[in-house]
């Protein structure tokens, strides 16, 4: 059954399944909103920023994990989540969407921009047609005019240029090229050996720079100081000992931008936790001198080209 779309206000499908609505939106994917809540209360709550939940909503729907909005989460969606601040961010968006449709190098596609502006963050679909006018003016894109004409009324198809795939390939290189590691775990004193014998001297051993925000135990605050970190950096390790939500906020903002992730628990600890991380395979340890080696370990497996200097001995 077709009813406006709560977030685009374009028709979608919605059933109610367990006491919640679900949508089923070309635009802003699936998701579910609680009883009562309605798009007027989006528009009160987010006024111009609502087009930002609609892409919050469309990339959890893709990632395979629909979000649920309710009248109290809907401003924490939206300022929680790593969104673009710039034209040129929601550009490199635009060329990983084509990149993502394109199943070989010489292939075009038709990237609906009425129908996927929200991968953009966009407001509508002249927003990202102008993006991927862009994409071409700056080399990174070829557009192929229909062939049927009058062109105009045709479709137009678009593919990655070799300096596009030279772009992503940057992109993703940058990130994981930094020697910074953010390091998100609590500060309390029965885990402060953890930092000082383990984690520390893991990521010293391995080539990294550690860096953790002693502030976030004082106030719990996420400050864009933290945020800024978090972007710079090339490798996070979340400890969720005692499970701090700052952790959790900070590991999944990290995924969000596709910054890899360690995760480590202290051994029964897991058991606490605030939301089910289980599939991701957390480092469960038991005792300080194990959970260094085994970081290490871990840390070149995922990150190529880390090994450790000296050893693993550490300054
Ligand atoms: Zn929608």
């Amino acid at each position: 059954m077709a009813r406006q779309c709560i977030l685009c206000g374009e028709p979608a499908n919605h059933e109610f399944r367990s006491g919640t609505r679900w949508y089923s939106c070309d635009r802003c994917g699936t998701f579910s909103t609680a009883v009562g809540v309605e798009r007027a209360d989006m528009q009160t709550n987010l006024g111009n920023r609502l087009h930002l939940l609609s892409g919050v909503a469309r990339r959890a729907s893709e990632h395979g994990n629909p979000l649920c909005i309710t009248g109290l989460n809907l401003l924490e969606l939206v300022e929680t989540s790593p969104l673009p601040s710039t034209p040129l961010e929601q550009m490199d968006l635009a060329l990983g969407a084509i990149e993502g449709m394109q199943l070989r190098p010489d292939q075009w596609v038709d990237l609906d921009v009425d129908r996927n502006y929200p991968l953009v963050f966009g407001r509508d679909g002249g927003e990202l047609a102008y993006l991927l006018e862009a994409l071409v003016k700056r080399g990174l894109l070829e557009d192929e005019g229909g062939l049927i004409p009058p062109a105009e009324l045709a479709p137009v198809t678009y593919r990655l240029t070799p300096e596009g795939w030279q772009r992503l390939d940057q992109l993703r290189r940058t990130q994981t090229d930094s020697d910074q590691a953010f390091v998100a775990m609590s500060f309390d004193e029965s885990v402060r050996e953890a930092w000082d014998a383990s984690i520390r001297p893991a990521l010293v051993a391995t080539g990294y720079r550690p860096i953790r925000m002693d502030q976030v135990e004082h106030n719990e605050k996420i400050d864009d100081r933290i945020i800024a970190e978090i972007r710079r950096c090339g490798l996070v390790v979340a400890d969720f000992t005692e499970h701090k939500h700052g952790v959790y906020f900070e590991a999944g903002f990290a995924l969000g931008l596709g910054i890899p992730v360690i995760w480590t628990c202290r051994s029964g600890d897991e058991k606490k936790a605030h939301f089910d991380t289980r599939q991701y395979n957390h480092i469960l340890w038991n005792d300080v001198d194990e959970l260094k080696q085994r970081l290490i370990d871990r840390i070149q497996a995922t990150i190529p080209g880390r090994s450790a200097r000296g050893g693993g001995s550490v300054l």
